[in-house]
């Protein structure tokens, strides 16, 4: 399918829930009201998802949240979607929590891959940013997803001022050791948490730099792919080569190559993160599932995909999925 943009959009993220163990300062606002409808069930995603792959081209869906681990079905979400002919990559964002001990049977369910959010090794720090003292069952996870074959596997490190700056090559090193790709990630003004974002904000320039300081001696940017991520290979003073990518809503945003359409678990459809949503699905997810109004609904909900997102995101990230 293509926007009025002639985007080509052929990239789902599925926020199946806000609920999440971790309370990240940077994402979710310490008052967030619980779900109140009833959220989407493992036959209604996959009603929408088949709809999306067989008629509009869809070939990525990516699960989301809240976090989608919190789902008790999420291996039903899982199988349900896997099931679809014609998606070439299922993956899904994660804090990690679950996958020292679930990240088997999620490949099993038919998972290919997850990324992982990491924002730093030191683990009072950790916990100061993520509400939770678990920093070694998500890295225990992290080992596990790799062993059960769910890559390739990314980390995302959203970096923080006056917080976790002084992480960035630990984590380069921890991915280089695993492996993985890392990916650190501009913060996003994001509904009630927008307005702590210039004291928080560090832009990818300022993330080089503080590589550069570090371990970095050179920077060759990679083609950019699909991926929303700038990718540089980095040649480190100790000699190795490293990928290192930046992602960069802020700084740089890649609008203009955006691909994505998102559905939350209450069947509100954003074409737009930072957009509010722009109609909702439930109309056409009858017990006879209704492909024509569900087509319509599609045809609304793109026609108000903005070239560029807004200076400031209307909705909760915690509840779109980042
Ligand atoms: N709970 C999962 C997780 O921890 O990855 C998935 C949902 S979380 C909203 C998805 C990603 O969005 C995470 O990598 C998170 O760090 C990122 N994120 C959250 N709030 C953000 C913000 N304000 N700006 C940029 N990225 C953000």
């Amino acid at each position: 399918m293509f926007d009025r943009q002639h985007r080509h959009i052929h990239y789902l993220r599925l926020s199946l829930t806000s609920a999440c163990q971790m309370r990240c300062t940077y994402c979710r606002p310490t008052v967030l009201h619980k779900d109140c409808h009833t959220p989407l069930t493992a036959a209604d995603f996959q009603q929408v998802v088949e709809r999306l792959v067989s008629v509009h081209g869809v070939r990525k869906v990516r699960l989301t949240g809240g976090d989608p681990t919190t789902r008790p079905d999420l291996i039903s979400i899982i199988e349900h979607i896997a099931a679809i002919k014609g998606i070439d990559d299922l993956a899904m964002t994660t804090h990690g929590l679950t996958l020292a001990s679930h990240a088997r049977a999620y490949a099993a369910a038919g998972l290919h891959r997850v990324n992982v959010s990491l924002d730093t090794l030191d683990s009072e720090q950790f916990a100061r940013i993520t509400g939770v003292d678990a920093m070694q069952r998500v890295i225990d996870g992290i080992d596990e997803a790799i062993d059960a074959g769910l890559t390739p596997l990314k980390i995302n490190t959203v970096v923080l001022r006056d917080s976790n700056e002084d992480q960035l090559a630990d984590l380069v090193a921890f991915a280089a050791s695993r492996s993985v790709g890392i990916r650190f990630i501009e913060l996003m003004p994001m509904g009630p948490l927008a307005d702590q974002w210039a004291k928080r904000y560090i832009s990818a320039d300022r993330m080089k730099s503080l590589l550069t300081e570090n371990i970095v001696d050179t920077w060759e940017a990679l083609p950019q792919g699909s991926d929303s991520a700038q990718v540089y290979q980095a040649s480190l003073r100790d000699g190795s080569q490293e990928d290192i990518g930046f992602i960069t809503p802020m700084s740089c945003h890649f609008c203009d190559a955006c691909n994505r359409l998102r559905l939350t678990s209450d069947g509100a459809i954003y074409p737009c993160l930072m957009d509010q949503p722009r109609g909702s699905f439930l109309p056409a997810l009858t017990p006879e599932f209704d492909g024509e109004r569900f087509d319509e609904l599609l045809e609304q909900a793109l026609a108000y995909k903005a070239p560029e997102h807004p200076a400031q995101g209307v909705g909760i990230m915690t509840t779109i999925g980042g």
